[in-house]
């Protein structure tokens, strides 16, 4: 076991700067002052956050750190950390390591016992999901599927029976065969397109998968896809009888007693009269 206290520990510190997704008014000020005060800022591409970064009049040379040379400018990164020289990292947008690069630096400083201090900000997936009106109680964070249709095909059967609602990055070129596949594979499900959030063009369109599937045309720009989790409809119908509704908790693998209390706490009545409906007891 081991803790990091990141406010007592006086070591060299990689920080992960969180970045705005379309909207620069959405940087912190920590970010800034973050970036202000690091000796070295490595981000994906270079040329976009040197718009950021001229953006917040923050003049310091950068350094490139993606998935293609992540091994050779990771070494740079501990080099610097062992120099006691503080790292920031960005990506070009949102958060490091979500669906972009970080994870393995991260894990290589932690290894070293260097702080590891990461600093909140925009994030695509958690942006569309509270606008969605999909339960948010629960949720798997996807990313992206596999472009190739048939491991794209199992990833999703792999998620169907999923009691969570399921977050995607998709690309707008890609975005119409994976509902079509989604359809297939998943049934009918409520289902959110979040696209261009932030930005001037910000858009949510709303329908079930079938809809989605054959009335999305070429869509721009960026997007994130929300689909509401496995049977959660019928979860939480009432056009059930009550012992049908305790049925169909049991069919996901509650046990009894759960599914009657928990049908019994949606409907509003007593775990009682749930109780005798399922055992079809005499009121
Ligand atoms: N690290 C980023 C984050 O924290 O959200 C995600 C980076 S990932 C390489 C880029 C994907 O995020 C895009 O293809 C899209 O699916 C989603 N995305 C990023 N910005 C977006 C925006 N403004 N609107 C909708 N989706 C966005």
């Amino acid at each position: 076991m081991k803790i990091n206290k990141n406010f007592i520990d006086k070591k060299a510190t990689l920080y992960l700067v969180s970045t705005p997704i379309g909207n620069l008014e959405d940087i912190t000020l920590r970010a800034v002052n973050t970036l202000k005060s690091v000796d070295l800022i490595f981000c994906e591409d270079t040329r976009v956050s040197l718009k950021l970064l001229n953006h917040l009049e923050i003049k310091k040379k950068i350094y490139s750190y993606h998935e293609h040379n992540k091994i050779k400018q990771g070494k740079l990164i501990i080099e610097a950390l062992k120099e006691n020289k503080n790292v920031a990292i960005l990506s070009d947008a949102g958060m490091p390591v979500i669906s972009d690069p970080g994870y393995e630096i991260v894990k290589e400083a932690l290894a070293l016992d260097f702080s590891v201090v990461p600093l909140p900000g925009a994030n695509a997936a958690l942006t569309a999901l509270i606008a969605s009106g999909i339960a948010p109680n629960s949720f798997t964070f996807f990313g992206f599927l596999d472009s190739k249709e048939s491991k794209k095909r199992k990833q999703l059967a792999s998620l169907k029976d999923c009691r969570h609602t399921l977050i995607f990055y998709e690309s707008v070129h890609r975005i119409k065969n994976t509902l079509e596949i989604m359809y297939e594979v998943f049934k009918e499900r409520d289902a959110v397109i979040a696209r261009e959030l932030t930005k001037k063009f910000e858009e949510f369109t709303f329908g079930k998968l079938s809809e989605l599937a054959q009335n999305i045309q070429q869509l721009k720009g960026e997007l994130v896809l929300i689909v509401s989790a496995s049977d959660s409809e019928e979860l939480l119908s009432f056009d059930i009888s009550i012992k049908e509704h305790i049925e169909t908790f049991i069919e996901i693998g509650e046990k009894t007693n759960e599914a009657i209390k928990k049908v019994a706490k949606l409907r509003r009545i007593s775990k009682q009269e749930a109780y005798n409906e399922y055992h079809n007891l005499k009121k």
